[in-house]
C-alpha cells in the first residue's frame, strides 16, 4: 500500500503563471485590458476560431452563447443528461427549456437516436457536451441540426485541446464554450470563453459580458479612450480579469505539454487495466484527438461485490481519490420535480451512473503516483472479485 495521497486533481501552475500574475498585479491595470485581448487572440488561433469571448467562467460562456443565437422564452434547447449542472441552467436562464436526452454508453456522449427522438417544433438548438474530452459525432450533430435548422453550441468544457476529424473543437460550431476552472485542462482559476466564426454573435456577446454597454473598461480608461459609453441592452457581469487572462497566457503555452502528459498516463491506464474484465476502459477511436480531461472507468457490478460507491470508498483506503462525473441531470431533484423525468426515461444514464469512476489524470502526477493508481485499482478488484 502506497503512504503517500494522490488527490484526484492538483491544477499544474508553475513560477510562469505566478509570475506572470505579479507583473499584472503591479502593472496597475487589474480588469479586463491587454492581457484579456492578448488570451483572446492566442486562443482563437488555437482552436481555429476567428473570434473568441472571454468570460469569468465556462456557464458564463454558455449562457451568452444562447442569448447571442437568439434562444429565449418558450424555446426549447436539447442537452445530454450526462452532464454538469451548467449545460441546462442556461437555458433556464433563458426561460426556455432544456429538453434531457441520453447518453450513448462507450463515449458518456449523446445518443444520436435519441437526439433525433427529441426534436419538436419549439426545438431551437443543440448544446453537445463533449464528455471527459471525447468529441462528440459532430459530422452527423450538424448534420442533424442543419436539416431542423438548429443552433449548435458546445459545450467544451472538457474538451480543450481536443479535435473531431482533423477539426479544433472551436472551430467547427455556432458557438463552443470553453471552461478555465481550477479542474479543467487550462485554467485561471475560474473562467471561460466562448469562440465563433460569426463576427455578429462575437460582438453580441461581448457586449453581454460587459453590462450590455457598447465600450469595454479599456477602451474608456486606457490614454486613447473616452468616457461615452451607451447601454444597448441589459447585459450581464461576465468579463475576466486581466490577473486570469495573464495565468492564461501562460497555461496555453504549456497545452501541448499538458496535453502529451495526459495521454501518457491515460497510455499506461489503458495498458495496465486490459486484463481487467471488471474494467470498462474508456475509448478513442483514431479520429479522434481526445483532450483526456477525464479517465472514466466503468466498473462491471456482475463480476464485483461491491458497488461504485464502496469502491470509491476503498481506493481511498489505498489513498487515492477519485470521483464521479456526473449523477445525471434527470436524478436531480430540481429536474424530477420541475419536468417529472423518472430514472427509466433514461436507462443509459441511470445505469451508467452506478458504475462510472472517474480516475486521477492530470500533468501534475509523478509516473510514481500512476503507478500507485494502478496498484489500488488492481488490488481493489483483486479484492472484491466474485
Ligand atoms: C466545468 C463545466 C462547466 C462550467 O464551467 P465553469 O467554468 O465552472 O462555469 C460546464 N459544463 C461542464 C460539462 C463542465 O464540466
Amino acid at each position: 500500500m502506497s503512504e503517500k495521497w494522490v488527490p484526484f486533481h492538483m491544477p499544474s501552475i508553475g513560477e510562469e503563471e505566478i509570475a506572470a500574475a505579479s507583473r499584472t498585479l503591479r502593472s496597475g491595470w487589474l480588469t479586463s485590458g491587454s492581457k484579456v485581448k492578448e488570451f483572446e487572440a492566442h486562443f482563437a488561433e488555437r482552436v481555429g476560431a476567428k473570434h473568441a469571448v472571454a468570460t469569468n467562467s465556462g456557464t458564463a460562456a454558455l449562457h451568452i452563447a444562447l442569448e447571442a443565437i437568439g434562444i429565449s422564452e418558450g424555446d426549447e434547447v436539447i442537452v445530454p443528461t450526462m452532464t454538469f449542472a451548467a449545460t441546462a441552467e442556461v437555458v433556464l436562464y433563458l426561460k426556455a427549456k432544456p429538453v434531457l436526452i441520453d447518453c450513448e454508453p462507450a463515449t458518456l456522449n449523446l445518443d444520436l437516436e435519441a437526439l433525433e427522438r427529441a426534436a419538436t417544433s419549439r426545438t431551437k438548438a443543440i448544446m453537445p457536451v463533449h464528455f471527459g474530452g471525447h468529441p462528440c459525432e459532430m459530422d452527423r450533430i450538424h448534420e442533424i441540426a442543419d436539416l431542423h435548422n438548429w443552433g449548435v453550441v458546445e459545450d467544451a468544457a472538457h474538451a480543450f485541446p481536443s479535435k473531431y476529424q482533423g477539426k479544433s473543437v472551436g472551430e467547427m460550431s455556432d458557438v463552443t464554450c470553453f471552461s478555465f476552472y481550477a479542474t479543467k485542462t487550462l485554467t485561471t482559476g475560474e473562467g471561460g470563453m466562448a469562440t465563433t466564426n460569426n463576427p455578429a454573435w462575437a460582438e453580441r456577446m461581448r457586449c453581454m459580458t460587459l453590462h450590455g454597454i457598447s465600450k469595454d473598461a479599456w477602451n474608456r480608461y486606457a490614454a486613447t479612450g473616452s468616457w461615452y459609453y451607451e447601454i444597448q441592452s441589459p447585459g450581464y457581469k461576465y468579463n475576466l480579469t486581466d490577473i486570469a487572462a495573464a495565468i492564461g497566457l501562460e497555461q496555453l503555452k504549456k497545452t501541448d505539454r499538458f496535453l502529451a502528459a495526459r495521454k501518457r498516463i491515460a497510455g499506461l491506464y489503458d495498458e495496465e487495466f486490459a486484463d481487467l474484465p471488471e474494467v470498462r476502459r474508456p475509448i478513442c477511436p483514431s479520429y479522434v484527438e481526445h483532450s483526456w480531461h477525464l479517465y472514466v472507468i466503468q466498473l462491471d457490478l456482475s463480476r464485483l461485490r461491491i458497488t461504485r460507491d464502496g469502491f470509491i470508498e476503498a481506493l481511498k483506503k489505498e489513498h487515492i481519490g477519485a470521483s464521479v462525473h456526473f449523477m445525471p441531470l434527470h436524478l436531480h431533484p430540481y429536474y424530477r420535480n420541475a419536468f417529472g423525468y423518472r430514472p427509466d426515461d433514461f436507462p443509459h444514464a441511470s445505469a451508467l451512473f452506478t458504475r462510472i469512476v472517474s480516475l486521477p489524470i492530470y500533468p501534475a502526477m509523478s509516473e510514481e503516483d500512476v503507478r500507485a493508481v494502478i496498484r489500488a485499482v488492481r488490488t481493489v478488484i483483486a479484492q472484491y472479485r466474485r
